[in-house]
């Protein structure tokens, strides 16, 4: 409705307040005994409806804007990834710690902290005198680092054959060391970081139980498995369409020192097969520095939406984060696109999907939702009817019609009500956090499939290694 943004609103007469109060509780009443999972979410829409039937017909065209009804909770698939990842954090610290080892040269010690232990404790268990403590603490105002100690930690001590400590070294992390030195005013600290190598590292692993759980087996780190379901998220739904036998080849970047591996980078290339479908994606930093994911033939990992998912239709009503409302001075939302257009007008799908939803609902009166990837929902409202063969639980291409425009639901004309969400939150369809990354270009295309090509070869080869060692 072109009103709706800058005049202010029309004002309903007391029965007709009434009247749709009433519908909104038929509709609500309608909901309750949808035999359907998600009654649950649809009953939070209904207590949504019934605080305020009057604001909400006070708003525009979709007084249904107000209940957001692509707001219900989703199991989210990394749910299982978080609890294993805290799983094997807790394996990993809980390592025995043994007291004392002593070294092939008389001179050197090896102290590992234990439960209750300070620096005196430590210095004790070598031999060291009390001052001793005094004299390393006083020496640098950063020595009393040696005294933050944690259990497990390694302190090194070199002495002299008078048996005072002439050097004392405790590795801090994988990638920190520091050291007291002796000199002739007494302690020289020094603190040693080390630079990591980097180099790139192969994992494959097949699905036998949930995408966490084999991740983990192959060696794919916690955040790993997170990057690479987010780089397949348009592609792959990992909450739905996961199924034993699914696999995945991941080549990313790995940080080592002294052979050891410290952390790990970017994805560099992946390949997931899903139900007998191949994904591929290599990441690309272009000349500008901007980096993305593209499949291996260089088309955008993330597809082009239809911006507008009615042809021969106009705006009449904009996306909003909120606005002071000029009568009941309060702050309204409305987190979607109105298109206005003839009854009948067919409306398509933004993009590929899965219906979640082809039915009515509350305010937004006949109703398609559907889940693209594991990223992006749209939802369209206010449909007169569906298009043969949409319903809920079938899958729709990216332009296929899936209903027309009508006024079903709580709406005063003929329009689509339009919502576009990423990961969950509300964004405008017709903004620029919207629009989707475009293929390689031309003059770059040469430069990406030099990068491209042999990280598929390595993927190809290396899996053929493992899956022939694993044989034998
Ligand atoms: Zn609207």
């Amino acid at each position: 409705m072109t009103k709706e943004s800058s005049k202010a609103p029309p004002l309903y007469p007391k029965t007709h307040l009434l009247a749709a109060s009433g519908i909104a509780a038929l509709l609500s009443l309608a909901l309750l005994v949808f035999p359907s999972s998600d009654v649950e979410a649809k009953k939070t829409t209904l207590s949504l409806e019934l605080e305020s039937p009057a604001e909400q017909l006070t708003q525009d065209q979709d007084a249904a804007d107000v209940a957001q009804a692509t707001n219900e909770p989703v199991t989210s698939p990394f749910a299982q990834i978080e609890d294993s990842a805290e799983e094997a954090q807790e394996t990993a610290q809980t390592k025995p710690a043994p007291v004392v080892e002593e070294k092939k040269a008389p001179n050197h010690r090896e102290v590992i902290v234990a439960k209750g232990d300070t620096l005196s404790t430590l210095f004790e268990k070598v031999g060291l005198p009390a001052t001793s403590v005094h004299e390393v603490l006083a020496s640098d105002k950063q020595a009393k680092q040696f005294s933050q100690l944690k259990h497990g930690q390694k302190l090194e001590f070199e002495l002299n054959p008078e048996g005072q400590l002439i050097n004392l070294h405790s590795k801090v992390s994988d990638l920190e060391s520091i050291t007291l030195t002796k000199n002739d005013k007494g302690y020289a600290f020094n603190r040693i970081t080390a630079k990591p190598t980097v180099r790139s590292a192969y994992v494959h692993g097949v699905i036998n139980s949930s995408l966490s759980q084999s991740a983990a087996r192959a060696g794919l780190s916690h955040s790993l498995t997170m990057d690479m379901a987010s780089v397949f998220g348009y592609d792959v739904d990992f909450a739905q369409d996961i199924r034993q036998g699914d696999e995945f080849d991941v080549i990313y970047e790995q940080k080592v020192v002294n052979g050891k591996a410290v952390g790990n980078g970017p994805i560099l290339s992946a390949r997931f097969t899903n139900r007998g479908k191949t994904y591929t994606a290599v990441r690309y930093t272009n000349k500008q520095g901007n980096s993305s994911y593209y499949t291996a033939d260089g088309n955008s990992m993330r597809k082009a939406f239809i911006r507008t998912p009615v042809d021969f239709a106009r705006i009449s009503s904009k996306f909003s984060m909120g606005r002071k409302h000029p009568i009941l001075n309060k702050i309204r939302a409305h987190k979607g696109v109105d298109y206005a257009a003839p009854r009948g007008t067919p409306i398509k799908a933004a993009g590929d999907g899965k219906v979640l939803l082809a039915g009515r609902r509350g305010g937004y009166g006949n109703t398609v939702i559907i889940q693209h990837g594991n990223t992006y929902r749209t939802l369209y409202g206010h449909m007169q009817g569906f298009a043969k063969g949409v319903q809920t639980g079938s899958s729709v291409k990216q332009g296929q019609v899936i209903g027309y425009i009508g006024t079903t639901g709580l709406s005063t004309g003929p329009h689509l009500h339009y919502e576009f969400q990423v990961n969950g939150v509300h964004v405008d369809p017709l903004g620029q956090k919207v629009a989707m990354a475009d293929p390689i270009s031309k003059a770059e295309r040469a430069r990406f499939l030099a990068q491209s090509q042999p990280l598929m070869a390595r993927m190809d080869q290396e899996k053929s290694t493992q899956l022939a060692s694993n044989k034998r």
